[in-house]
């Protein structure tokens, strides 16, 4: 018997690869999505009180309207936003089943997953996000169980010393719940400043709370080492050490390198971002295409829910006008 060939297999159910998902479906095209975790599992795994910056409407899909009784939605709008969305165009998406190997057989690929199930596809949408790789210090004892690269709640850090490295959104944000959780906060950052990217809402709020020393901050400091029980810093003063029964290391996320390249895709050397015709997302491997936030490589705050979401209408198109004739 043949087996079933679907005309677009996309890897990510994020907010970028279900729009590119919807867009299929709306052109009558035969979808299927590939999900390692729940629909938007990197959503669902942030900060679990975080508020988006962005408004809703900037984060819509489908044309279908995000509408909350709040200026911003939290993490659990948006969660429940793209789960339903995703059911009313009955998108067909296989969630916890994460796709470890795709290769070209002739003019198909054939997609093997963790499950050990395997799909053909007539075109492949790379839509995988950045979220399962976030910075590495890459200083001895990064590794340790104390130490994180995500955070979620401020409970268990109740009444301990939290060192929290960065100076971006998430590392403040950290911060500000923690030191309000109850837990003694330091925030150690490379740079002179916080980012001026951190949230206009939010800025004040933390400077203010390191002004009155609530929550002690290292600038131009960089992390050494980390053991058991402390943090060694290199500050402008020389060097510190700090007492930490955790440490957070909220740096920002790095591309996945080492799936594009096994998928036969090339990168640019400088930004890393993987090689693809800006107008259509299709990468040097024919068929083969990338949407979303790894679009930018290195670059991962240059594109985000708010403009990948439109790549998916772009592959469509390309992916009709070639292979299917219909427009
Ligand atoms: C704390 C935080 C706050 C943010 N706030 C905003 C905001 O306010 N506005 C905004 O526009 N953007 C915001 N962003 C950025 C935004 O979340 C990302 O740009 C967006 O999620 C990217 O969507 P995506 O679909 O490209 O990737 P993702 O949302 O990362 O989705 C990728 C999906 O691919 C899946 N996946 C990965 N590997 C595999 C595999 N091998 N097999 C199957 N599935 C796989 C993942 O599980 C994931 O569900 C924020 C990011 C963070 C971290």
């Amino acid at each position: 018997m043949e087996e079933h060939r679907h005309d677009i297999a996309i890897i990510g159910g994020g907010p970028s690869g279900l729009a590119c998902g919807i867009a299929g479906v709306r052109a009558g095209l035969d979808v299927i999505v590939l999900e390692q975790g729940s629909i938007v599992e990197a959503i669902r795994r942030f900060p679990t009180n975080l508020v988006w910056f962005s408004t809703p409407e900037l984060l819509e899909i489908g044309e279908v309207p995000f509408v909350i009784p709040t200026l911003r939605p939290t993490r659990a709008d948006t969660i429940r936003y793209y789960q339903r969305v995703s059911a009313h165009y009955n998108l067909d998406i296989r969630p916890f089943d994460a796709v470890e190997d795709l290769g070209k057989e002739g003019e198909y690929f054939r997609i093997g997953t963790r499950r050990g199930m395997s799909y053909s596809a007539t075109n492949v949408v790379v839509a995988t996000g950045y979220f399962d790789h976030p910075t590495q210090l890459g200083v001895p004892g990064e590794d340790l169980e104390h130490v994180s690269h995500y955070y979620d709640e401020p409970f268990k850090f109740f009444g301990l010393n939290v060192v929290v490295v960065g100076g971006r959104n998430s590392a403040v944000e950290a911060a500000l719940d923690i030191y309000r959780g109850g837990g003694h906060v330091t925030l150690v950052h490379r740079g002179e400043e916080l980012s001026e990217g951190v949230k206009y809402w939010i800025l004040p709020d933390i400077e203010n709370r390191i002004r009155a020393g609530q929550i002690k901050a290292r600038f131009r400091s960089r992390v050494k080492a980390i053991t058991r029980g402390e943090v060694f810093l290199e500050c402008p003063s020389g060097e510190e050490r700090l007492p930490a029964d955790f440490v957070l290391i909220l740096a920002g996320f790095r591309p996945d390198t080492a799936r594009l390249t096994a998928y036969g895709i090339g990168l640019d050397p400088v930004t890393l971002a993987p090689v693809h015709d800006p107008a259509t997302f299709e990468t040097n491997v024919s068929g083969l295409f990338v949407a979303g936030s790894v679009v930018a490589g290195k670059n991962s705050n240059k594109i985000f829910v708010e403009n990948g979401r439109q790549h998916g209408e772009r592959i469509v198109r390309a992916i009709l006008s070639r292979h299917t004739g219909k427009s």
